[in-house]
């Protein structure tokens, strides 16, 4: 997601008082499928306020702000995370992440498509996938471009990375309020984040593998019928975990598991330029009684390991 550190709806500050949850008693290892990197050198302006806690970060660069995270992770024992670049650069941030912590990170290649942040040159991502060096197409934000992924600029890519066998994460769902009216993001369009815009790209592409970031809520019903048809499609939590009030991110959850989609849940925080936000969403997720413990397992770690193919026993 792109986010202008405004506030993301009305009333998830009531989550606030109710999100410190003790850590389980014996730590689980967890996969965390959405993460953000900013290039190194890249300075935030503003002091960084956590919008559901209130909490200033000291954070002030894109280099203290990987720090924090990989602290925040070894906190929680999320033993691995795929995080994509930001918008300032997006093929380097991811990498270096991952040359700072080879065995944790998996480097995204986070692309849009807009007039002003247009698509990596198609040889450079080729060099990338065959390298190594990225490992994953993502986080795509067509929808901030204003296009759905089955738009025929996106084709060659989703070519190539079908053929390295490179998934996708594709961002859907819902967007910041305002996003729209922000100078960047003109174009982007609520309704283009219902997951049956995939639909046409999935069929042209059958061996792509395809998680719908932020699992295309609020058009939930529209997910399911894609997990239906396509068996090559997970969805992660980002952004869902802990920036919507707990009771509406259970309901999400109960629903995808009782309608039979427990092994296709990612989890992923998408915590942006909050590190404790992979906390706040870890709680979220531990917080579901509705859930057992085997679930859990399988959302916070199985699930990942199997759609992205993680080298980790
Ligand atoms: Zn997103």
């Amino acid at each position: 997601m792109t986010f202008g550190r405004r506030t993301f709806l009305a009333g998830a500050g009531a989550l606030a008082a109710s999100t410190a949850l003790a850590s389980p008693t014996k730590p689980r290892r967890i996969i965390d499928v959405h993460m953000h990197a900013y290039p190194a050198a890249t300075v935030f302006d503003d002091p960084i306020v956590n919008p559901i806690t209130g909490k200033k970060s000291p954070i002030r660069t894109g280099a203290d702000h990987m720090e924090a995270c990989i602290a925040e992770m070894k906190r929680r024992n999320v033993v691995m995370g795929v995080v994509s670049g930001g918008d300032g650069d997006r093929l380097k941030a991811a990498a270096d992440w991952h040359d700072r912590d080879p065995a944790r990170f998996i480097a995204g290649a986070g692309v849009r498509g807009s007039d002003d942040t247009p698509l990596p040159p198609l040889d450079v991502l080729r060099k990338a996938f065959a390298d190594g060096s990225i490992k994953v197409l993502g986080e795509v934000t067509s929808q901030y471009a204003g296009l759905p992924l089955g738009d025929p600029k996106y084709e060659p890519y989703l070519a190539l990375a079908e053929e390295f066998d490179i998934p996708v994460a594709l961002h859907t769902g819902s967007m910041p309020g305002g996003t729209t009216f922000d100078a960047c993001c003109r174009t982007a369009r609520a309704r283009l984040g219902n997951p049956e815009y995939v639909e046409e790209a999935l069929n042209r592409h059958p061996k792509l593998r395809l998680n719908l970031m932020h699992g295309g809520w609020p058009y939930l019903e529209q997910t399911i019928a894609i997990l239906m048809l396509y068996p090559n499609v997970n969805l992660d939590t980002g952004a869902l975990a802990w920036l919507l009030p707990r009771p509406a991110f259970h309901g999400i959850l109960r629903q995808l598991v009782e309608a039979g989609h427990g092994k296709r849940i990612m989890f992923g925080s998408d915590h942006m330029f909050w590190p404790d936000a992979i906390g706040l969403s870890i709680d979220a997720v531990e917080s579901a009684t509705f859930l057992t413990e085997d679930q859990k397992q399988d959302i916070f770690f199985n699930n990942a390991a199997r759609f992205y193919r993680l080298p980790i026993a």
